[in-house]
């Protein structure tokens, strides 16, 4: 995802929202490090309510908890990988497990996964609409241009100690820390350096946040990226909360109190609470593997669904990533190991973005559930099984994964994790063929030479040396063995679904650039969207700087910003496959607490969206006499600039809207064949079979060489022939006597 503009020497990429600074010769550039330590140790310390500073805040009853902490100390670095010895190491220093992330006593609140609604936040001040309380959540992005409604961060509209931000819990929350981020923002450098927290009942007293006998003083921010951590050193219980600001980055009369944040919190049973009635969404009734997969994790819980039904699925990879890990494909189908004539192939793509970890975490679902309802006799998953062909690949980019893994849902920030580990976005990675195609369209005048499917892969693209990762080269060749029909790829950190293109034409950084298939795409997007119940609801609240609804969740990929290379528009231009993008989130990793309610919102979507692939037209050419099928046959629809090819037995899939086409199919030898073919609006797709009949020339070499008799048709078509061929013959003789008639007749 990206839309750029250039500025001097630096390129600001704008990735899924996020900006990364990518100098003019290529290499990412990164902020420097950050080493932020907790500064308070934690002490393990029981507190009965009254024995703490109840006697100055009477009125609210405090009551202060005891935290087991085992992470004391928190070291964290950013890392983006670049190239060749720059490589950093994602490092860290942690009691117990030496893989995986910090975990947390209590989960976040929710500032990032918007859980925590707008009117929760509230602000002492604020600059303007576009830097209100409701913008300083943790990652959340601003728009290009700052001054807009949706910036970057909270800011203080007043520069001095007294500000604060306030998160009302609305129940009973133990809060355990705060995690801060300075301001999302290609203009502005502000962040806060240090703060306190206080806690209260009612908002009208607050309790400050101790260390000991003194009031806490809390390390903030020194970049604007990297989100850091402050455990408290004893939790206390509360509703609200307010991240109250001491100093922040001044740069003489620059530099606002502006900051991002998260509250980590349990909430507590709270008989009292007069938001009882807004009750949690209940956890999922899928009983599935609801966590964080790492690489370990994911293959062992992959061999679990494939031993829990091995009739019905298959593991392999396609490939290894830059660091060696292995790219597992669940295959899911009655006949696992092998295409089955007339049965489509669909693929379902995720963490092509390593840190946008949702995705993977649902096809992770997505087959053990599979698994499980066939089991059970689930009419819909045995149907889908039966007739579809389905791969899953959780993991494109397991290296980016491990990294953002590693750092945990909190603290991975925005990028880190994105790319692969030499730092190459894959989705801006594959062989960009929309320029061939519009380059060839410019120069080409005879446009029967103009070619609109099929594109081949520029030589420069395929060389050794060629910047491609050896992940997005295993999806290319993933792509050309297995005739893909239909897929989608998974993407977070926003809520749409986009369809090709995604590259703008002329290279504007964003301009609606439609398909031959748009109207097909369109439907598939909305498939997606409309079915899925955070895009669906029309109270949710923009992610981060578009606001969605506006175009009923889906959008054309190059319409919200260009992205040449996409996989999209390869899958398109190269095979016969459609593929769209679904970003699934606005918090690229979600915590793992968001996992179940996250499985319900695209359960049914998922599930829909495969089904797509039995729209349309589908059947086999095949040659009249032998009845053997046509591989590669071209099958053109009427009015529609795109064609797509049979496969290696004859079959082929046209995913079409209803309404009533012409198709024409040609092939190499065959004289070409036209049938008018209607789609319905069921969800089974209309048969359309063609027999072609081989050009005779080459029939009859068939037929001699095996020393066959002429059939029938063949006889009489080449007795026509030979008539013909008299006719033009006779004339051409009659022609040249009567001129040599006339030339003598001149001379006598
Ligand atoms: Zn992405």
């Amino acid at each position: 995802m990206a839309a750029f503009l250039h500025l001097s020497l630096l390129l600001f990429f704008m990735s899924c929202g996020s900006f990364v600074f990518i100098s003019a010769d290529g290499t990412t550039t990164v902020r420097p490090t950050v080493v932020s330590e907790a500064v308070f140790s934690a002490t393990e310390s029981l507190f009965s309510a009254g024995t703490t500073n109840a006697s100055e805040v009477s009125t609210a009853e405090f009551t202060t908890g005891y935290r087991k902490s085992t992470a004391t100390t928190t070291t964290t670095t950013t890392a983006h990988p670049t190239e060749g010895a720059a490589r950093r190491e994602v490092t860290r220093k942690k009691a117990g497990r030496e893989e995986g992330p910090v975990e947390f006593e209590c989960p976040p609140l929710g500032l990032e996964s918007l859980k925590v609604k707008d009117n929760q936040l509230r602000a002492s001040s604020y600059k303007r609409r576009g830097l209100g309380p409701h913008r300083g959540r943790l990652n959340i992005q601003s728009g290009i241009e700052d001054g807009d409604i949706y910036d970057g961060a909270w800011c203080a509209q007043v520069k001095d100690k007294k500000q604060w931000l306030e998160v009302d819990a609305r129940h009973l929350t133990r809060f355990t820390g705060v995690i801060l981020q300075g301001r999302s923002s290609i203009w502005s450098w502000d962040m806060v350096h240090t703060y306190k927290v206080q806690f209260s009942n009612d908002t009208l007293v607050w309790k400050p946040c101790m260390n000991g006998t003194t009031e806490a003083v809390f390390e903030g921010n020194q970049d604007t990226e990297t989100p850091v951590l402050a455990l408290f050193n004893t939790s206390t219980v509360a509703r609200y909360i307010r991240i109250n600001p001491q100093t922040w980055y001044q740069n003489g009369t620059e530099g606002d109190i502006c900051l991002r944040a998260e509250v980590l919190g349990c909430k507590l049973p709270d008989p009292n609470n007069i938001y009882a009635w807004q009750t949690e969404p209940a956890a999922s009734r899928d009983k599935l593997n609801f966590r964080h997969h790492n690489y370990t994790e994911m293959r062992k819980l992959m061999k679990s669904v494939n031993d829990a039904c091995p009739d019905i699925t298959r593991i392999y990879s396609i490939g290894t990533s830059y660091r060696g890990l292995k790219l597992y494909v669940m295959e899911i189908s009655d006949n696992p190991g092998k295409h089955e004539l007339g049965e489509p192939e669909f693929r379902y793509v995720a963490g092509m973005h390593g840190n946008e970890v949702l995705g993977r975490e649902l096809l992770l679902n997505l087959m053990e559930y599979m698994c499980r309802e066939y089991k059970r006799g689930d009419p819909r998953v045995i149907r889908l099984v039966k007739e579809t062909r389905i791969h899953l690949l959780p993991s494109m980019n397991p290296d980016g994964y491990e990294m953002a893994f590693k750092k945990g849902s909190e603290l991975a920030g925005w990028a880190l994790g994105r790319y692969s580990y030499e730092g190459i976005d894959m989705n801006h990675n594959f062989a960009d063929l929309n320029s061939v195609m519009w380059t060839a369209i410019e120069l080409e005048t005879d446009r029967s030479k103009l070619i609109n499917h099929y594109f081949p892969i520029p030589e420069q693209y395929t060389s050794e040396d060629a910047f491609v990762a050896s992940e997005t080269r295993a999806v290319i060749s993933w792509m050309q063995n297995i005739p893909f029909v239909l897929g989608a790829n998974l993407h977070g950190g926003e809520v749409v679904v986009t369809y090709p293109y995604d590259m703008t034409r002329d290279w504007a950084p964003r301009e609606h650039t439609p398909t031959a298939d748009e109207s097909f795409f369109r439907w598939l997007a909305t498939a997606y969207a409309s079915t899925n119940q955070v895009m669906s609801n029309p109270d949710r609240r923009p992610c981060h700087n578009k606001d969605f609804r506006r175009y009923n969740n889906i959008i054309n990929g190059a319409d919200w910003h260009n992205v040449p290379g996409s996989m999209n528009d390869f899958s398109y231009l190269h095979t016969n496959c459609f593929e769209v993008t679904v970003e699934l989130s606005c918090d690229k990793f979600p915590h793992a607490s968001e996992l179940p309610i996250e499985w319900e919102n695209n359960r049914e979507s998922l599930l829909v969206y495969m089904e797509q692939v039995h729209r349309g037209i589908k059947g086999v050419v095949r040659d009249k006499d032998t009845q053997a099928g046509i591989a590669d046959a071209i099958i053109k629809v009427e009015d529609i600039d795109h064609h797509i090819r049979s496969v290696a037995d004859g079959d082929y899939w046209r995913l079409l809207n209803p309404g009533e086409y012409r198709l024409t199919v040609s092939a190499e030898g065959y004289l070409s064949s036209s049938r008018t073919c209607q789609v319905m609006y069921d969800h089974y797709p209309t048969i359309c079979d063609f027999y072609l009949t081989k050009v005779p020339k080459h029939r009859l070499k068939d037929i001699l060489a095996k020393g066959g008799k002429l059939p029938k048709d063949l006889q009489l078509r080449l007795r026509q022939l030979r008539i013909r061929k008299l006719r033009v013959t006779t004339k051409a003789i009659n022609q040249r006597r009567a001129a040599a008639a006339a030339k003598r007749a001149k001379r006598v």
